[in-house]
């Protein structure tokens, strides 16, 4: 398909972007390209290189050869660099910060706080580097039994389109801190600020080889790296069936994988947080990044008391969201990143309907002058949902929220367990003792008591259930990416001879 070329490109804009292999810039061996395409408004602003297995090939020997480096540096060498890309990354902030919304659609607003907070990881992991303690194990008798963390060797990282660079940051920062190269698979819809980070990482010394990165589609160059024989863990955080399908990948070759895949998440208000506070929470757990986010609150819960009262004011507040050019500062909601993407909102606001659910507000597709082109699409609430519909069950990825009551709080703990998703959920109360138990009582691996949606490089970040496996940050993420090697020095000054007839009681065990 031949696209519109985006007009408007600066003249510091790079409108072909090469693949980043053993430290050169380079095309795919095909010399294929992928047209990126800015949602904003349709159009092609750049492309990439479609790499296949020999690109893939090229990049995993590459990370072996960076590897055989960077593996043998120790924690504070290591660390050293991590700190200067921190710093360096956060001097190009905004570049980086335009390069996002211009591939994701999401608003200036949202990219700056979100990436603000990136150099964070890097920083903390080389803490973690430097930090790190290893355990003498309480082996008993004459017997020192120390363990060693060491690096797997080659990791992929598969990364999806809705927080380019924060996700890659994620896996990234723990991965190189303990001494992994790397071959990043960013999605093919946003693979701009992977690559452009390849150049902090050079500049703060990163060896070459230890960052490559082979931009393409998931089915040719993804499938490519995660059934390539050097990878020694996949990292990969997108949807669950593709999930399903390279964890059984890394199943055959019994090789690790994390997974941080689909969400659907309930967010619980009870019926003693304040009206305005819990349409504003509701809001913005509804519609941040255009709903395009796993943790989005797209299961709302709120007490049969209040029910009417927020869903009146969510209304409101959300029929007054500014929908619009993402470059604009004063817009607080995009468009869906894709066409694909609108089809599949489209798809379940009519599943919504024909289920009986109540469409409150939105349910359309925009398109007036100022946003012809781009796949914009009016933030929707359905209300009379019930927990069998499809829309309160499947992901959606969009612009698209579900209002369900519930009377008590054993209602509200088995509504939010009633999916086959376990990724976040928040729950709203000022009573902090009841919020509490409820969160306990929510089979998810985030769970958020009166805010939603926050995160820190040391908050373990993973799902339960059908929301993958593993987990992102903290030191339980470093551990992930080394395997452990266990040391048992006898330090016995006697002569060890078990067939020895000297009659003495022996043990080997
Ligand atoms: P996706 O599953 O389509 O793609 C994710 C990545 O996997 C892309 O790089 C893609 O090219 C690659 N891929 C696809 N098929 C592959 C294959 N057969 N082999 C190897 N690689 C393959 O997901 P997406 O649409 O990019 O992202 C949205 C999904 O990601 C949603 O389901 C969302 O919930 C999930 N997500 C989860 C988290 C989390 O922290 N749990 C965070 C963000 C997004």
């Amino acid at each position: 398909m031949t696209m519109k070329r985006e007009d408007g490109l600066m003249a510091s804009d790079n409108t072909d972007w090469p693949m980043l292999i053993g430290g050169r810039q380079t095309a795919a061996l095909s010399g294929k390209t992928i047209d990126v395409i800015n949602p904003a408004t349709g159009n092609a602003f750049c492309t990439v290189p479609a790499a296949d297995a020999d690109d893939v090939d090229a990049a995993v020997a590459a990370a072996q050869k960076g590897f055989a480096v960077w593996g043998k540096m120790s924690p504070l060498e290591r660390a050293t660099i991590l700190n200067k890309a921190a710093d360096l990354l956060q001097a190009r902030m905004p570049e980086f910060v335009a390069a996002e919304v211009r591939q994701t659609g999401r608003p200036v607003r949202e990219m700056r706080a979100q990436l603000a907070r990136t150099p964070e990881w890097y920083s903390y992991f080389a803490a973690v580097a430097r930090t790190y303690e290893s355990k003498v194990h309480p082996f008993g008798g004459a017997h020192i039994n120390y363990g060693r963390r060491l690096p797997l060797g080659v990791v992929a990282l598969v990364t999806p389109w809705n927080h380019p660079l924060l996700i890659l940051t994620k896996k990234l920062a723990p991965a190189l801190a303990a001494g992994n190269a790397v071959v990043v698979k960013p999605s093919e819809v946003a693979p701009v600020t992977p690559i452009m980070l390849g150049e902090v990482l050079a500049e703060a010394g990163l060896p070459d080889g230890v960052y490559n990165v082979v931009t393409g589609l998931g089915a040719t160059a993804g499938a490519a790296l995660t059934n390539h024989p050097g990878i020694a863990k996949i990292d990969l955080t997108g949807g669950t069936e593709t999930g399903r399908h390279v964890a059984a990948i890394a199943g055959k070759r019994l090789i690790p994988f994390a997974g941080e895949l689909g969400g659907k998440a309930s967010v619980v208000v009870f019926e003693d947080v304040d009206i305005e506070q819990a349409a504003a929470a509701t809001l913005f757990a509804s519609f941040v990044a255009a709903g395009q986010t796993c943790v989005q609150g797209a299961r709302l819960l709120v007490h049969e008391s209040i029910h009417d009262a927020v869903l009146a004011r969510l209304t409101e507040r959300t029929n007054a969201l500014r929908v619009g050019a993402p470059t604009d500062e004063a817009t607080q909601m995009g468009p869906v990143i894709s066409t694909q993407q609108l089809a599949t909102v489209e798809k379940y606001v009519a599943i919504g309907k024909d289920e009986g659910a109540r469409l409150v507000t939105g349910g359309e597709r925009l398109g007036d002058a100022e946003r012809e082109g781009g796949y914009f699409y009016a933030p929707t609430i359905f209300a009379d949902v019930t927990n069998d519909m499809r829309i309160a069950q499947e992901e959606i990825f969009g612009p698209v929220v579900c209002v369900m009551k519930f009377k008590d709080e054993a209602e509200a703990v088995s509504l939010a367990n009633g999916t086959a998703f376990g990724l976040a959920a928040s729950v709203w109360s000022p009573n902090i003792a009841k919020a509490k138990r409820v969160a306990e009582g929510i089979e998810a691996g985030i769970v958020w008591i009166n805010d939603h949606h926050r995160i820190d490089p040391s908050s373990p970040w993973g799902g339960f259930k059908d929301s993958g496996l593993g987990k992102e940050n903290g030191i339980v993420c470093y551990e992930g990416y080394t395997r452990m090697q266990s040391i048992v020095v006898n330090t016995a000054e006697e002569p060890f001879d078990w067939f020895a007839d000297d009659g003495k009681q022996k043990r080997y065990s």
